[in-house]
């Protein structure tokens, strides 16, 4: 990392493990150790209180989701309406943003928390049941959360009448079929209610028109899994771990070029320079050249945005979106061309194909990569990729199509030169243009 070196204490301090705390603690996913480590709790505190207080509760304590819209938690479930209709509550745990990689150990190691931020935000939102939304990929993760089901309800927290208040809550763990599109919350109740998995036309919004068109609140696991951590810690607590605008802690996931990838909860506004300093440093004989601060479907910044903040209005200010803080990190070593090709390729592959200009604009992105790798590229490809962007952003029918521009837009502002390079013959090309075809 560039500049002077931090006492290894001060960079230890960054750390403020709340969601993970559990995380290393030996068979926190069953119930008796989580209920030795302050399990279920929050949920005795929270049945003593009305739902509307619990809603005016999250509110100010400045909850935002994680699932990478940064929307705030208690306004969401207040646009639940308490109408006296069925309604829902769905956990989004279809985690499949590129370089994301905080809800599986989430789930796999502390899938009590998950299960009991669901009883309390269903509680508050007057839901009598609740949904799981599981990635299809993730058997053991739905596995464990069937157990840790199973077993909050033998003891008496899901069910009839839970701990003697008069709610009753059951709890369904759903396994997608590995979809990236059924991360988006329409296409995910279309694929839980047995469809084919694509967004929906908003509005109606799934607050009032949700899941089997009930009202319906849908919140991502990391954002419900810190629920009880709130209830037992308070409001004002959650607002001190994190920045002015930016509540509580984050997990970071770091992957790429440092000495120790991995997950890393600190507070809200943690940078990129502490970041690496935690995790060892960049791997040996590596230098910071770009980075992504939440994904590929965030803008990647240079490394000139080593500094800034990674909360949701720091990272907006920098040009980019926080995302899902999958922070993944490139070096001199890495090619932000090649970069983008691999991440148009898979956006291509996931497109579900609803819309024309997604369906359309990353296949057609992924033969103009492959034309400029394998060194068959022109000046003009690069006005023909940004003119693909412009056709995507804003035009495409969900989230999915804007967020594969992101990648090439930035890339060809910062990095344009390495297009050139390939396109003039400075740099080797990739592959062979007849082998794949390129033309
Ligand atoms: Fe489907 Fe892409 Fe259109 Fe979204 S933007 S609806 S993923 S084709």
């Amino acid at each position: 990392v560039p500049g002077p070196r931090r006492p290894r204490e001060a960079v230890l301090d960054k750390l403020k493990p709340v969601v993970t705390k559990r995380w290393l603690s030996p068979g926190a996913w069953r119930l008796d150790v989580y209920e030795q480590l302050d399990g279920y709790k929050a949920l005795r505190k929270a049945l003593k209180h009305s739902e509307a207080d619990l809603i005016s509760f999250m509110k100010e304590s400045g909850h935002r989701g994680r699932g990478g819209a940064g929307f705030p938690v208690g306004m969401k479930w207040q646009f639940v309406p308490d109408d006296g209709q069925d309604h829902y509550l769905v956990v989004n745990a279809d985690e499949g943003e590129p370089g994301t990689c905080k809800d599986l150990p989430l789930m796999m190691n502390d899938p009590h928390a998950v299960i009991e931020g669901i009883i309390i935000a269903s509680y508050a939102i007057k839901a009598s049941r609740a949904f799981v939304y599981v990635r299809g990929e993730a058997i053991h993760a739905a596995r464990r959360l069937r157990n840790a089901v199973r077993e909050a309800k033998e003891a008496g927290y899901l069910g009839k009448d839970i701990l003697g208040s008069g709610f009753d809550l059951d709890v369904v763990i759903h396994s997608g079929a590995g979809a990236y599109i059924c991360g988006e919350e329409t296409a995910l109740l279309d694929s839980l209610e047995g469809k084919r998995g694509q967004p929906r036309l908003r509005p109606p919004f799934p607050a009032t028109h949700g899941l089997y068109n009930k009202p319906t609140c849908i919140n991502n696991v990391g954002t419900i899994a810190a629920v009880p951590h709130i209830v037992l810690g308070g409001a004002q607590w959650w607002k001190d771990l994190g920045t002015e605008t930016a509540a509580g802690t984050m997990i970071y996931s770091l992957s790429g070029r440092v000495k120790r990838p991995g997950q890393y909860e600190c507070s809200m506004g943690t940078t990129l320079r502490e970041l690496i300093e935690l995790a060892g440093g960049m791997s040996e004989g590596h230098e910071l050249r770009y980075f992504t601060p939440g994904g590929s479907s965030t803008p990647m910044l240079s490394a000139d945005s080593i500094d800034v903040p990674l909360d949701f209005d720091s990272v907006s200010k920098a040009g980019s979106i926080l995302g899902t803080t999958a922070v993944m990190i490139f070096s001199d070593q890495d090619c932000p061309v090649v970069s983008c090709w691999r991440w148009i390729k898979f956006y291509a592959h996931e497109s579900c194909g609803k819309c024309t200009p997604c369906r359309e604009g990353n296949y057609w992105m992924v033969r103009v990569y492959e034309r400029i790798l394998s060194g068959r590229g022109q000046l003009s490809d690069l006005k023909l990729l940004e003119s693909a962007c412009k056709n995507l952003l804003g035009r495409s029918f969900c989230g999915l199509g804007d967020g594969a521009t992101s990648c090439v837009t930035s890339s060809l502002k910062f990095f344009r030169q390495d297009y050139l390079d390939y396109i003039e013959g400075h740099k080797q090309p990739l592959f062979d243009a007849e082998k794949i075809g390129a033309h």
